[in-house]
C-alpha cells in the first residue's frame, strides 16, 4: 500500500509533493520496479486531492522515466531514479525554508532599530536605553574581575536554572524594603523581562487562550502574545493607566488567563495608576481569579511625584506575578532579570527555564551582585535618575518651545518617554521619513497598538540624548511638523527601507 502525506498549508504544489515522495518511495525501495501503483481516481480520493494533481504528478514521473501507464493494465514502477546510482551527482532543489516556518516566528521587532542607529550625527529619541557614556565601566570591571578571582571556577560551571543563589538572596532583601515579600525560592532568575514574559506564556498560554493587554504597549509583549496560537483583548489605556471600566467589562464576560500590564509609567504613554486605582485592579483580578503580570521595569526611575506601591506589594491574595529587570536602571546589555511568584508558579517556570536555555550566565549574575552589594547599584540608580529628570525637563520645555500649538503631550513622572498627540491629520509614521532625513529619529505611535493603531501619535525618548542634543532634535522634529501642518502635502507611500520597526 502506498502512503502519501500531503501538507495543504505548504506552498510546493500538491502534485509536487506527490511526485517527490513516489520518487523517494521508489530509492529507497518501499515501491520496487515492476509494482502497480494505484489509479489515478483511487489515489484521488485516498489523497482528498482533484485528479487532476494525480495525473500531473504521475505524468511527471513518467516524463523522468521512472512509471509507465498501460493503457487498461495500469501503472507500473519501471526503474529506480538515476540519483541512487552513485556516479551521479545529486542535483537537489534547494529547500523551501518558508514552507517548513510553524508559523511562529511573527515579525522581526528589534533588529531594525539597531541598524537604524548606525548614522552617528542622527539624533536618536526613539530607543529607551541609557546613553553609552552613562555605564560605570571601570566600577564593573573591578567586579568582574572581584567575582572571578573569588569563585571563577563556579561561575564557568554549568549551574541551576533558578539562578545565582547570592543574587536571588539579595534581590529577596530589596524587594522586602519595597514592600514585596518573596523569599529566595519565590524568584527566578532570567535574562530579562522580555524572556520573562516568554517563559510566562509558554507555562500559562495555550492555543486559543486570551490576554488581555493594554492598548497601547510595550512592542515585545505583542510579539510575544499576539503570536500565533494566543489571541489578546485590547484595553485601552487612558491619561490615568489601564481603563478598568473596559477590563471590569471584559472580564464580566471572558475568561482571559493573564492581564499584563506596565502600572508605574508605562511603554509607551507614561502612565500611572493611582493608588485607588491599584486597589481597583487587584480586586478585579481575585475577583475573577484571573492572575496579573506586573512588569515593573520602570519604577526606580521616579523624577517627581509620590512613590506608590507595587502591585504586588499590595496584593495579599498571591494573584500578582512581577517581573523587573537591570535594565532600565542601567544595563540593557547585561539581560539580567527576574521573576517573583508563588513557589509552585515559580516551579514551572523553572522547567520552561530549563528548556530555553537552562540557565542565565552565572558570571553576568554574579557582576551584577557584586555591583549591587556594595552600594554601587544604588549609586549608580542615583545618577541616571538625576540625569533622565534634567533630560525630561529639558525635553518638556523645547516641546514648548518648537511643537505647534495644536500638539499635546504627556509630563511623565517617570520612566523614559513622552508621549506625544500630533494635530488629527498627521501621520506620525510619515513624520517619521522626514524626521530622518533631517537627522532626528523618535518612534511612530503605532508601533505600540495592538489594534486600531492611532496614527497621529509619537513616542519621543529622552534618554539617550544630552539636553542639548534633545533640544535640537526637538527643535528639528516641530521644524518638519509645522512644514508639513502647512503645505498638507498628500502622504507618500513608505518604501520598505524607510519604516523604522519599534522599539525599546
Ligand atoms: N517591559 C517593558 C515595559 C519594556 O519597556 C521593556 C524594554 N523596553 C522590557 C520589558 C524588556 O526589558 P528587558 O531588557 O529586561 O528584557
Amino acid at each position: 500500500m502506498m502512503i502519501l502525506e500531503l501538507d495543504r498549508k505548504s506552498r510546493i504544489p500538491l502534485y509536487l509533493q506527490v511526485v517527490t515522495q513516489v520518487r523517494e518511495m521508489i530509492s529507497r525501495g518501499a515501491l520496487k520496479v515492476g509494482d502497480r501503483l494505484p489509479a489515478n481516481r483511487e489515489l484521488a480520493e485516498t489523497l482528498g486531492v482533484n485528479r487532476t494533481t494525480v495525473s500531473n504528478a504521475y505524468a511527471e514521473l513518467e516524463a523522468d522515466g521512472l512509471i509507465t501507464s498501460h493503457v487498461g493494465r495500469g501503472t507500473f514502477v519501471s526503474a529506480v531514479p538515476k540519483s541512487r546510482a552513485p556516479a551521479a551527482p545529486v542535483v537537489a532543489s534547494p529547500i523551501v525554508w518558508d514552507s517548513l516556518l510553524a508559523d511562529q516566528t511573527g515579525d522581526i521587532w528589534l533588529s531594525p532599530l539597531l541598524h537604524a542607529q548606525q548614522r552617528k550625527e542622527t539624533i536618536s529619541l526613539a530607543w529607551g536605553l541609557p546613553q553609552a557614556e552613562m555605564f560605570p565601566l571601570d566600577e564593573f570591571r573591578r567586579c568582574v574581575d572581584r567575582v572571578l578571582r573569588r569563585d571563577g571556577r563556579n561561575l564557568l560551571q554549568l549551574g541551576m536554572s533558578s539562578g545565582y543563589e547570592p543574587l536571588r538572596q539579595s534581590l529577596s532583601s530589596q524587594l522586602s524594603a519595597s514592600g514585596i515579600d518573596a523569599k529566595p525560592a519565590e524568584l527566578l532568575i532570567t535574562n530579562g523581562c522580555q524572556q520573562s514574559l516568554d517563559l510566562m506564556r509558554r507555562v500559562f498560554v495555550g492555543p486559543g487562550d486570551e490576554v488581555v493587554l493594554e492598548n497601547p504597549t510595550y512592542p515585545g509583549a505583542l510579539s510575544i502574545f499576539c503570536g500565533a496560537g494566543s489571541k489578546f483583548i485590547s484595553v485601552p489605556v487612558t491619561d490615568k493607566g489601564m481603563d478598568l471600566d473596559t477590563l471590569e467589562d471584559v472580564l464580566s464576560r471572558r475568561r482571559p488567563k493573564l492581564i499584563y500590564t506596565v502600572p508605574t509609567y508605562q511603554n509607551p504613554t507614561g502612565t500611572t495608576l493611582d493608588m485607588l486605582a491599584r486597589h481597583r485592579l487587584l480586586g478585579l483580578a481575585i475577583k475573577h481569579r484571573v492572575p496579573i503580570i506586573e512588569d515593573d521595569i520602570y519604577s526606580e526611575l521616579r523624577y517627581d511625584g509620590p512613590t506608590l506601591p507595587s502591585l504586588k506589594a499590595l496584593d495579599d491574595h498571591g494573584v500578582v506575578i512581577s517581573i523587573g529587570s537591570f535594565s532600565k536602571v542601567g544595563f540593557p546589555g547585561l539581560r539580567v532579570g527576574w521573576i517573583v511568584a508563588p513557589r509552585e508558579v515559580i516551579d514551572h517556570l523553572n522547567v520552561a527555564k530549563q528548556h530555553c536555555d537552562l540557565h542565565a550566565s552565572l558570571l553576568t549574575q554574579a557582576a551584577v551582585y557584586e555591583f549591587s552589594r556594595h552600594g554601587l547599584l544604588q549609586k549608580h540608580i542615583k545618577r541616571v535618575r538625576r540625569a533622565y529628570r534634567q533630560q525630561r525637563d529639558a525635553m518638556l520645555q523645547a516641546l514648548e518651545k518648537h511643537f505647534p500649538a495644536e500638539a499635546k503631550w504627556t509630563r511623565p513622572a517617570g520612566g523614559m518617554a513622552v508621549w506625544v498627540t500630533l494635530p488629527g491629520m498627521l501621520n506620525a509614521d510619515e513624520v517619521l521619513v522626514h524626521a530622518a532625513e533631517n537627522g532626528v529619529i523618535f518612534s511612530p505611535g503605532s508601533h505600540f497598538y495592538s489594534t486600531a493603531p492611532k496614527m497621529n501619535m509619537m513616542r519621543l525618548c529622552f534618554t539617550m540624548a544630552s539636553p542639548p542634543l534633545i533640544e535640537e532634535g526637538i527643535k528639528r522634529l516641530g521644524a518638519v511638523i509645522k512644514a508639513r501642518m502647512t503645505t498638507r502635502k498628500q502622504p507618500r507611500a513608505l518604501r520598505k527601507s524607510e519604516g523604522y520597526r519599534a522599539l525599546v
